[in-house]
């Protein structure tokens, strides 16, 4: 029987230090800390940036997301449209390299707990590569050390393949790639 994948199933979690009693977007949050290394920002445009999944559906799972607070797909404009799909372009160049899949599947969750999201006032595309006769790595692989440390070693990798693109500023290693 064919696996159905549902990558949007996926959950976006927190790490486990973080005090789950915190109601604040994590969307909004994360990239305002300037931590980005310790919460996975892998690189920052102007208008969005790229966030490695801590449960990642496979390696390499990340999220595109705008810094606008938005649930709604229509209220971005132009520029933030652009930003965005050019960040896509980006990471699926980054994610090539990096890891070298055999394709990808690419989505947004739209309109919450009903298309299966579990952040729904904050958009955000998701970008799993996949290989061919993949299984979810999380059955695999389902101890918490090893996830964390194999979403560690794929930040290293991306860092490494975005800040080897044209257009883009290292700014240090804890740090995201700037994408200017
Ligand atoms: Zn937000």
């Amino acid at each position: 029987m064919e696996q159905v994948f549902a990558p949007w199933r996926m959950q976006w979690v927190e790490r486990p230090d973080k005090n789950p009693e915190v109601e604040e977007c994590v969307f909004c949050e994360l990239p305002a800390k300037d931590e980005d290394r310790a919460h996975n920002v892998v690189a920052r445009g102007e208008h969005s940036f790229v966030l490695l999944n801590n449960y990642p559906y496979n390696p390499g799972h990340v999220m595109i997301i705008p810094y606008e607070h938005t649930g709604d797909y229509r209220d971005l404009d132009d520029e933030v449209l652009l930003d965005h799909s050019r960040l896509k372009q980006r990471t699926f160049d980054a994610l090539d390299e990096a890891m070298g899949p055999d394709g990808y599947n690419a989505g947004l969750n739209l309109g919450g707990s009903a298309a299966g999201g579990s952040i729904d006032d904050h958009l955000h595309t998701h970008v799993v590569p996949r290989w061919s006769g993949d299984t979810n790595f999380m059955p695999v692989v389902s101890d918490t050390k090893v996830i964390v440390e194999a979403v560690e070693d794929t930040y290293e990798r991306l860092h490494d393949a975005f800040a080897s693109q044209a257009g883009t500023t290292v700014v240090g290693d804890d740090d995201a790639v700037r994408i200017d």
